[in-house]
């Protein structure tokens, strides 16, 4: 009676934005989920907010629209959407959040190494 606790890695697509100011044009942060970002006619699907700045731990927003930027407080608007697929050895991913106090540069290196992976597959499947 040995279980298999060695779960497969799971796959999952994500799709993800950055949140881009009207009035300024800063980025204010990304969001993420597991539904395309496109259908206006529907209604507004909860994803997973991370805002640049000082706390970056991830959150629930149920409608992204009502956020707005640190910076001017003006309308944010979806830049540069992405799909993502991302392999998980646990589900647990929400508690993944990033450590209090890392540099922003981190997340931008993130982002870069995710587009490259990105940019790998696409030109594998190509
Ligand atoms: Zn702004």
């Amino acid at each position: 009676m040995t279980p298999d606790v060695h779960a497969k890695p799971i796959r999952r697509t994500f799709f993800k934005a950055d949140l881009k100011c009207y009035m300024c044009g800063s980025v204010a942060g990304s969001i993420e989920s597991e539904q395309p970002f496109t259908g206006a006619a529907v209604a507004p699907r909860p994803v997973l907010l991370r805002r640049y700045g000082p706390s970056q731990s991830p959150v629930q927003v149920q409608n992204w629209r009502t956020q707005r930027c640190d910076r001017c407080g003006g309308p944010l608007f979806l830049d540069e959407v992405e799909e993502i697929t991302r392999r998980y050895e646990d589900y647990n991913w929400l508690d993944e959040r990033p450590r209090r106090g890392r540099p922003p540069k981190r997340l931008i290196e993130e982002r870069r190494r995710e587009r490259e992976l990105l940019e790998a597959e696409e030109a594998a499947a190509a």
